[in-house]
């Protein structure tokens, strides 16, 4: 039997012989079209050259400062972003480009012993001096964790990029005006609010989708990443990316949410809920809190509600409903996740009944869609 794999949107792909593929069509073989040979391509050198637009490439030439990361890799991840940023929106990473400076294996100073005491900075993406840092300590911990792992190389390279990734995602996503000193920056600005928790949680979630393979469950933002996959199910994708590349704000996210549901309190009390907990988190560590648990409760109220409303206008396959409920439910935090994210799950009030009220949702919407009766 020859190998075979189902590429979404065209179909069974089959081996006929050393790197030629051919589709099944009503169980005969028949040559791929120019345009799936492409594809199929894509996918078995996805780090090639000619992925990068000549735009890309010459703005890529025309700063010196990069000349050496300027690699399949690096390249790679730019044309990445480039297809992941809502066309109008890319401006900014084409500005950001042309001046970036990337420090790699620099040693971290800490700013005092209090500092050094605790977790290290990684790395980052300073916004006002457009440069991209991945300190030394950073560098030689992800060597020590993977000479632990059975293939090194493989999952040194993984993480690696996925942390560069994660930073040139800052990079695509902020501004720094010099007159009026404002930061901008994925959901938020320095001016109104950061959003940081979610704009933290929405940039990993996107370098993960990004570099597949790498380990969700280790990264400092699990919780977070948790959260924003969960709004993505209620919001939209599209929604999210015209947040973080192009408004900078969550003013699309919230009148996404009122159309779900009519009360402003929740809305905004959702997102400075996320906010809360990822600060409290980020600057006193693993310690008692309630935001995060009430964050997801009222997450699970709004999936409840769009559900409900969705069934009720006929507007959503059975089969839909059933795939959003396992998706949403896969994305909620458990405390068997925190616990595994290396945190005290107790800390976190609230993530019980959160769950306990999932269930009941679930059930809920189940009993709704029998009687609905919808098709497919
Ligand atoms: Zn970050």
């Amino acid at each position: 039997m020859n190998e075979y794999f189902i590429y979404p949107g065209i179909g069974k792909i089959v081996l006929v012989s050393k790197n030629v593929f051919y589709k099944e069509l009503q169980d005969k073989l028949v040559k791929l079209e120019s345009e799936e040979l492409k594809l199929i391509d894509r996918l078995f050198n996805n780090y090639s050259e000619f992925l990068l637009s000549k735009f890309l490439m010459d703005l890529l030439d025309s700063n010196s400062k990069l000349a050496k990361f300027n690699n399949d890799t690096f390249r790679y991840m730019l044309e990445f972003i480039e297809d992941l940023i809502p066309e109008k929106y890319r401006d900014t990473f084409y500005e950001n480009l042309k001046t970036l400076e990337i420090e790699s294996g620099i040693e971290y100073v800490p700013l005092n012993e209090e500092e050094s005491k605790n977790k290290l900075n990684m790395g980052g993406y300073c916004i006002n001096y457009n440069r991209l840092v991945i300190y030394k300590h950073t560098i030689d911990g992800l060597t020590e964790y993977a000479k632990s792992c059975e293939n090194p190389d493989e999952v040194f390279g993984r993480e690696i990029n996925r942390l560069f990734f994660h930073e040139l995602l800052h990079m695509a996503s902020s501004s720094f005006d010099k007159e009026t000193g404002v930061i901008t920056s994925g959901f938020g600005d320095s001016v109104s609010l950061m959003n940081r928790g979610l704009t933290e949680g929405f940039t990993e979630l996107l370098s993960m989708i990004s570099i597949p393979g790498t380990l969700e469950i280790n990264s400092f933002y699990y919780p977070f990443i948790l959260l924003s996959k969960q709004l993505v199910y209620l919001v939209g994708m599209d929604v999210m990316m015209k947040s973080y590349f192009g408004t900078h704000d969550t003013r699309l996210i919230e009148k996404e949410l009122n159309k779900i549901e009519n009360n402003e309190g929740f809305s905004f009390g959702l997102l400075s809920n996320i906010e809360s907990s990822f600060m409290i988190k980020e600057n006193l560590g693993d310690v008692k809190q309630t935001f995060m648990g009430s964050a997801q409760n009222l997450m699970v109220y709004y999936f409840e509600q769009k559900m409900i409303k969705a069934i009720e206008e006929r507007s959503i396959s059975k089969k839909e409903v059933e795939e959003l409920i396992t998706d949403f439910e896969n994305s909620l935090i458990a405390p068997e996740i925190l616990s595994l994210n290396k945190l005290n799950s107790e800390n976190y009030v609230g993530i019980d009944k959160s769950l306990n009220a999932f269930r009941s949702s679930k059930e809920y919407i189940l009993s709704l869609l029998n009687e609905a009766q919808l098709k497919g």
